[in-house]
């Protein structure tokens, strides 16, 4: 297993300043284990149901992040238990966290997600719907948020780039308005394949899962 020099030679290639969230998805707890041990406290899952099994038995001073589309009716099930949804793609999504959040008195992270390569097959708002989630997002009493984050199309670097440099651009517009509830903090890009790219166009926030823990088997999602 090389989780441990896995690890190390991917803290050598992200600066300070960049998160380095796990992504942790299919993977046992003794393989996340090994992560914890080399100080990584961000763990990503993209299934409401394998993120409740592992909450529940994981270390509990870990930050946990929804990566994954989050279905309406499974919000319940991870309010108030994680650090950060990043896949908020709705108004309807967006609404129904704010009311679960509402029961339980307490205040929703959230990112938004764009599509921006404009892909058919991924979730995501596109650009130009935008402001009409942050106008709702103004109204929200229980939820903040605090960013934005992107899977772009598979490409080519210098496509690549182009993708993440236009949420950048959007990311600092967003950060000169003064909008309620909205902070723009982090910028959630760049996964195995492609960080390096993501944090030269600006990403403070990397989503790695194969770089860390190996090739997963049992890959349906991406
Ligand atoms: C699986 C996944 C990742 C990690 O992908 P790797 O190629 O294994 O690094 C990042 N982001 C999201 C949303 C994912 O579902």
């Amino acid at each position: 297993m090389d989780i441990e020099k896995n690890i190390q030679l991917l803290k050598q290639n992200v600066p300070e300043g960049v998160r380095i969230i796990a992504v942790s998805k299919t993977r046992t707890l003794e393989e996340m284990e090994i992560a914890y041990n080399l100080g990584l406290r961000d763990f990503g899952e993209n299934k409401v149901q394998e993120f409740e099994a592992k909450y529940d038995s994981f270390h509990q001073d870990v930050r946990w992040h929804i990566i994954g589309h989050l279905q309406r009716n499974k919000v319940k099930y991870i309010a108030g238990k994680v650090f950060l949804i990043h896949s908020v793609d709705s108004i309807r999504l967006l609404k129904e966290i704010e009311s679960q959040y509402e029961k339980i008195n307490q205040c929703a992270r959230i990112l938004i997600q764009i599509n921006i390569g404009r892909e058919e097959s991924k979730s995501g708002i596109l650009i130009e719907e935008l402001e009409e989630l942050i106008k709702e997002v103004e109204l929200c009493r229980f939820v903040k948020v605090h960013g934005l984050m992107a899977i772009i199309p598979k490409g080519e670097e210098a496509r690549n780039r182009q993708y993440f440099r236009n949420m950048k651009e959007v990311f600092e517009g967003f950060k000169l308005k003064k909008i309620n509830n909205l902070s723009m903090e982090y910028l959630s890009m760049g996964m195995s394949g492609d960080f390096g790219e993501a944090i030269k166009e600006g990403s403070n926030m990397v989503r790695i899962g194969e770089g860390i823990f190996g090739k997963r088997i049992n890959n349906n999602n991406l």
